[in-house]
């Protein structure tokens, strides 16, 4: 097998030339004195790409692809697309109230399936793999259920099966184990992303690739503005944002890590051919793009609800008395707005909440309405956040100003603003979505030409 020359820190061509992106440096031999050993790569693989046998297949093609160039594989694998929403089904058909340890063991045996499957069809090609639980690596997760923290990652059983045994190590995402206590964890929904980049950095991998269905990151969802543009490259800060404010094409912890272990990562297509894929986007360092715009790309989340108070007393500890027991139930509480009523010793009280946990939020207000001393509790879910995200914002005034003025064009209401270093963000109803996302890609020249 050719032998790709490992060097520590810049990639290094063949030619002696400094290559920036390690990833275009194709060095298919061993430099004599250099120190070498097979680079490492991690491929992770999405619900769409792996959601039947012959996508399985696939797969093992884009695999044997990079095995043949010389890298010391591991691969990251999600559960079939659609599979975890209907475990996720079947554990609330069972208990409103179920125990979240047993979700775990139900949600994670998704990718148990497709881990093992991939590395059957590998061995079929004469690809030497093995599949590998979370538990197994291990992956060691902090014990919060349904929404673990890696705490650390021990590559040295995947690096023994690379050296030894010249294997492709077909890791099941999604899943570690606390190992306190021993039962298997899950780390949220899409945390499949997060599998892989902790990996990648556990390896000492030269780069992570996150295959999906999109070909790269887009300007905003492609699926919703076809005139969405591909990015070459994303900085970690922006994708962070993005990924925060809705993009669901990483998982957001994700990008934390990749960010945090400079683990370059790039989003690609499993439905380019396996011979000849794209490069598609790269996350980086905002010193590594060139052409900065001001508005990088435009998310939405319907994941949110909006609830208002009215009529609360205006005077000191209100506020807390609000938000002290959302903050006790781990609701997390993001746009916040208080209007003085007309008489001016009430005062109206906004804000939203994660769709899933309304209904818990509205109970918890109703237990505190003594303390608070509200009128009436008013609520709606058929509203979505709309955020712009840049580092050009940094740099520019009335980039938000902007915004507002052509929202309001196209008669669109907003219900509440929240702004922050590099992007902004406002809540309108639900049915304006798609027209208020082309309406600001548009604005801020993201439109393909
Ligand atoms: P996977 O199952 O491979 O993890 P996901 O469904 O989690 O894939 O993420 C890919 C999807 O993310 C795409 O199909 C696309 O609709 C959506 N998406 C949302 N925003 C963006 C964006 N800015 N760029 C690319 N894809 C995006
Ligand atoms: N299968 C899990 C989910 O659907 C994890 C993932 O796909 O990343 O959320
Ligand atoms: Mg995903």
């Amino acid at each position: 097998m050719r032998k790709r020359a490992f060097l520590y820190g810049a990639g290094v061509t063949a030619t002696g030339f400094l290559c920036r992106r390690a990833v275009h440096c194709s060095v298919t031999f061993a430099f004599k004195g250099f120190l070498t050993r097979m680079a490492r790569l991690v491929m992770k693989f999405g619900g769409t790409s792996v959601a039947d046998m012959d996508r399985i297949r696939n797969v093992a093609q884009h695999v044997a692809r990079e095995v043949a160039a010389g890298y010391h594989v591991a691969v990251v694998v999600s559960a079939m697309s659609g599979k975890t929403n209907e475990l996720v089904g079947w554990v609330r058909d069972g208990s409103k109230m179920y125990d979240t340890r047993e979700y775990d063991a139900v949600v994670a045996s998704g990718e148990q399936v497709t881990s093992g499957l991939l590395a059957i069809v590998l061995q079929e090609m004469g690809i030497a793999a093995r599949s590998w639980q979370g538990w197994q690596i291990p992956l060691e997760t902090s014990d919060a259920h349904g929404s673990a923290r890696i705490n650390r990652v021990d590559g040295h059983n995947l690096i023994e099966g690379f050296e030894k045994r010249g294997e492709v190590a077909v890791i099941a995402g999604f899943q570690g184990i606390h190992p306190e206590s021993g039962r298997i964890t899950t780390l949220g929904r899409g945390g499949s992303d997060t599998s892989a980049v902790a990996v990648a950095a556990a390896i000492k991998a030269e780069r992570c690739d996150i295959y999906t269905d999109v070909d790269g990151v887009y300007t905003t969802d492609p699926r919703i503005v076809t005139k969405a543009r591909r990015l070459d490259r994303v900085a970690f800060e922006e994708m962070l944002e993005m990924a925060s404010m809705g993009a669901k094409v990483l998982q957001v912890r994700s990008v934390e890590l990749a960010m945090v272990h400079r683990v370059p990562t790039y989003v690609r297509s499993s439905f380019d051919d396996p011979a000849n894929p794209g490069l598609g986007t790269l996350i980086c360092d905002e010193e590594d793009i060139v052409e900065q715009q001001i508005i990088t790309g435009i998310a939405y989340s319907k994941d949110e609800a909006q609830i208002t108070l009215r009529n609360v007393s205006d005077k000191p500890g209100v506020a807390a008395n609000i938000f002290m027991p959302l903050a006790d139930a781990n609701i997390n509480v993001d746009m916040i707005i208080q209007v003085v009523s007309d008489n001016s010793t009430t005062t109206d009280i906004t804000f939203t909440v994660p769709a899933a946990e309304f209904e818990r939020a509205k109970v918890l207000l109703e237990e505190a309405k003594g303390g608070i001393g509200y009128a009436s509790l008013e609520g709606a879910t058929d509203v979505v956040k709309v955020s712009a995200i840049g580092i050009g914002m940094r740099s520019h005034a009335g980039v938000a100003a902007r915004a507002f003025k052509a929202l309001a064009d196209k008669g669109i209401n907003i219900r509440a603003i929240t702004t922050s270093e590099i992007k902004f963000s406002v809540l309108i109803d639900e049915a304006y979505t798609e027209l208020a996302v082309r309406t600001l890609h548009a604005l801020y020249g993201l439109d393909k030409a």
